[in-house]
């Protein structure tokens, strides 16, 4: 038994086994050997074994997602036989007798190179598949097991670090805890971890070269602290606390159905904040009063190509549709900083949380900003949709914004489509933001704001820089004072302001914003009773 610490993002206790999640990119080392034939062996063997493993992932896409979308995986199967990429693999280990790993390694970085090189889309396009399938190749060389989600029973997942797009892609159902070594409480692993009320350590100093999947572990948020091969003592307590955890929640759920409504009358909505389709069952079972942040941009994460406009229309719809007439708040694309996605080839920058993100990518390449617009203007007809656009510095902005809304309306009219103008709002996640928000206030029906990002300009903090963690300070003056100074401008102007970003589910600063007059706070779907309970337990008119 052995007992590590971290920092806890998401506060819940679990025990199950763990299932060690080792990425590419591992280092993988040059090795001289003096048998080359017996390395090209090995070679064929884990080449073998990658086909089989691609026709399992292209059956199953078939059944889950379509021939469509399956058909990237019988590309990786005739990448793996293409004779220029085997040759280049075989006559390195020949020539510089090395081994098969390092070999593939190197093959596999210039070709990737070679191919981010060229004009053709398409071929730019393989760049990340050829990396693809030499690390599957890599992973297989070295005997490393790939995590088969559908075959797997709920688990710990230990990591060196996972993306938002890692993250996504995984079978919810099949996660207990996120356990991992590096990332930043601010990250949107973290905010998608609170959002599936996934307890989860980060910053826990662990080797995955000694832990093994199928190892029992206790993860305990509350205390920041895992326990691999727990005591039979240890269970007990752990299943203790399990059940008092459970029986807490239970308490909860009598809240439900009544209002946010404080003891001397005053009432706020409690909306939910949501990644995807699938999330829309927490926000039910938490009773939220709507949704006020759908990050769109998770479905374009974790594939290969845009959504098309009947994919984004056919979950915008099913999400307004479900909420059956309660307010979803669509936020547009916010890709870029760590949300990375290769087939938007945004090209490396040095400084991505200040970069080309969110809004400057929708009004610099409209026609993917409008293929959005479009579905989200016909998934209006379906239900109480508002959309709502990320990273906004400037009125004119928000002109430009309009005019391409105007022509997208004007498309889907000469089109006989229907359509409807919905309601729409603004992240206030900039400090530029926040010092215009009288003006923008005329412009705009609603303001959110978003006080992760908000907290990272304000303070010159990168969200993202773990070691920046304990300067990350959101409940700073400024920022408090910034989000009292959003609020009355958009009251001055006869709108209404909430907060989006993970400081609204701060239940520390509840009451204070009850009584700077926040109207909504949108947060994770688990915090929703919660803090009901502390809006109806307070009094705005302080004691
Ligand atoms: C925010 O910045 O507070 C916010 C809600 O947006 P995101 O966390 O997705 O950047
Ligand atoms: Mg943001």
């Amino acid at each position: 038994m052995w007992k590590l610490s971290g920092k806890a993002v998401y506060k819940g206790i679990v025990m199950g086994p763990v299932a060690v999640l080792k990425k590419d990119g591992q280092q993988v080392k040059r090795i001289k050997i003096t048998d080359a034939e017996a390395e090209l062996a090995r070679l064929q063997k884990a080449g073998e074994k990658a086909q089989s493993q691609l026709q399992k992932l292209y059956d199953k896409a078939v059944k889950e997602v379509g021939e469509a979308s399956a058909a990237i995986f019988e590309v990786h199967q005739m990448m793996l036989e293409d004779e220029d990429y085997l040759d280049a693999i075989h006559n390195m280990i020949r020539t510089e007798m090395v081994n098969a790993e390092y070999a593939a390694a190197v093959t596999g970085d210039n070709f990737s190179e070679m191919f981010a090189g060229m004009d053709d889309d398409y071929m730019k396009a393989r760049a990340a598949d050829v990396l693809d399938i030499s690390n599957r190749l890599v992973r297989n060389l070295m005997g490393q097991e790939e995590i088969d989600f559908a075959s797997m029973e709920p688990s710990v997942i230990v990591a060196d670090d996972l993306s938002p797009s890692e993250t996504v892609q995984m079978d919810k159902e099949k996660i207990l805890a996120f356990v991992t070594v590096h990332g930043s409480t601010n990250s949107h692993t973290a905010i998608l971890a609170r959002m599936m009320n996934i307890p989860a350590l980060i910053g826990v100093p662990v080797n995955l070269d000694e832990i093994q999947t199928g190892m029992k572990a206790v993860v305990n948020g509350f205390k920041g602290e895992v326990i691999f091969e727990p005591s039979e003592e240890l269970c007990q307590e752990a299943e203790r606390q399990i059940c008092e955890e459970k029986e807490k929640l239970q308490l909860l759920q009598s809240l439900k159905g009544k209002e946010n409504r404080t003891l001397d009358g005053h009432t706020i909505h409690i909306f939910a904040n949501i990644g995807s389709v699938s999330d829309v069952g927490y926000v039910l079972e938490n009773d939220a009063g709507g949704i006020g942040l759908f990050r769109s941009e998770f479905l374009y994460l974790g594939r290969d190509d845009f959504p098309s406009e009947e994919e984004q229309f056919t979950a915008y719809k099913q999400v307004v549709q479900t909420m059956a007439g309660k307010k979803v708040i669509i936020r547009t694309l916010d890709i870029g900083a760590d949300k990375k996605v290769d087939y938007f080839n945004l090209g490396n920058e040095d400084n991505p949380a200040m970069g080309y993100r969110a809004i400057r990518i929708c009004l610099k390449q409209p026609d993917i900003f409008k293929t959005q617009l479009r579905a989200l203007l016909r998934a209006a007809v379906f239900g109480n949709l508002s959309i709502m656009y990320p990273m906004i510095t400037s009125v004119e902005e928000v002109r430009k914004i309009y005019g391409i809304v105007e022509e997208v309306k004007k498309e889907l009219e000469a089109a006989g489509i229907p359509y409807k103008t919905p309601e729409q709002g603004i992240m206030i996640e900039t400090p530029a933001s926040v010092m215009i928000s009288d003006e923008l206030a005329e412009l705009v029906d609603f303001f959110s704001i978003g006080t992760n990002d908000l907290t990272q300009y304000t303070l010159a903090i990168d969200r993202q820089n773990e070691k920046l963690d304990d300067f990350y300070n959101p409940h700073h003056k400024a920022i408090l004072r910034m989000i009292e100074m959003v609020t009355q401008n958009a009251h001055k102007a006869g709108k209404w302001a909430g907060i989006c970003g993970e400081l609204g589910a701060d239940p520390e600063l509840t009451e204070t914003f009850v009584r700077m007059g926040i109207d909504e706070l949108s947060v994770a779907p688990s915090m929703i009773l919660k803090l009901r309970k502390t809006v109806r337990e307070m009094r705005v008119a302080e004691e």
